[in-house]
């Protein structure tokens, strides 16, 4: 379950270069042109607003990554979509939807309402417990956050040591909202079909609303409730 101290060295080599970070994640190697997949890597993405360019990069570098998606059932139809999209558009082989047990759905939430009265038990049950499962065969697992999205990552360092001897990398730290648009452009990558409409931050569709000029990307998420992250990154 720990990953190999080789690997930290070289993440810590790479500074906050998103693609040389990837590239020690994945290879051991920050700045080689070739390496041997680790394989105990994988990477966590919500196929978002902002998923694209860290799934491009890690594409490029190998895209066989294992990539984790938690399929909660909740899910804009669009995001759905748009998974398959980025797909096919980067070659992408590792892909893998994960969802919550269906004996667990039907006992705690059979009628699919769990998130208006407790979405601390909704993301529990769809999210965080299916996930603590996925993760389990990983020494690491790469994310997508970012300090700018939220006063609450302000601090967000690229390696996180976890309680349980894992480490999250998390590539994209230092970068911006505009730094990830224009390499959005610069990529000639797709957009999300909702980011046009004020989606800057997209989770289930029950618990998304868009965005005004001057909100925080993620106040859109659980608005109104006293809720800012659904238990995966607490
Ligand atoms: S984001 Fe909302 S619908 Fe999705 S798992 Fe959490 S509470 Fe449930």
């Amino acid at each position: 379950m720990h990953i190999e101290p080789t690997i930290i060295h070289a993440i810590q080599a790479a500074g906050e270069d998103a693609p040389a970070i990837l590239r020690a994640a994945l290879t051991g190697i920050p700045h080689g042109r070739t390496g041997i997949p680790h394989g105990r890597i994988g990477l966590v993405s919500s196929f978002g607003t902002e998923s694209a360019v860290l799934l491009a990069m890690a594409a490029e570098i190998d895209p066989s990554v294992p990539v984790l998606f938690l399929e909660t059932g909740q899910h804009f139809p669009e995001t759905l979509a748009y998974r398959d999209q980025l797909i096919a558009r980067l070659g992408l082989t590792g892909v893998r939807d994960i969802r919550p047990d269906p004996a667990q759905i039907a006992a705690r939430d059979p009628q699919g309402q769990l998130w208006a009265f407790d979405p601390d038990a909704c993301c529990a049950l769809r999210k965080v417990e299916p996930l603590d499962e996925a993760i389990i065969p990983f020494d690491a697992w790469i994310t997508g956050r970012k300090r700018s999205q939220a006063a609450t990552r302000a601090h967000l360092p690229v390696l996180e040591p976890q309680a349980d001897g894992r480490v999250k990398i998390n590539p994209l730290a230092r970068w911006t909202a505009a730094e990830l648009d224009a390499e959005m452009t610069r990529r000639d990558l797709p957009r999300h079909p909702l980011s046009h409409l004020g989606y800057r931050s997209i989770g289930c569709a029950p618990c998304t609303r868009p965005v005004g000029e001057g909100e925080d990307p993620r106040a859109g998420r659980w608005a109104g409730m006293a809720k800012t992250e659904c238990g995966i990154h607490v």
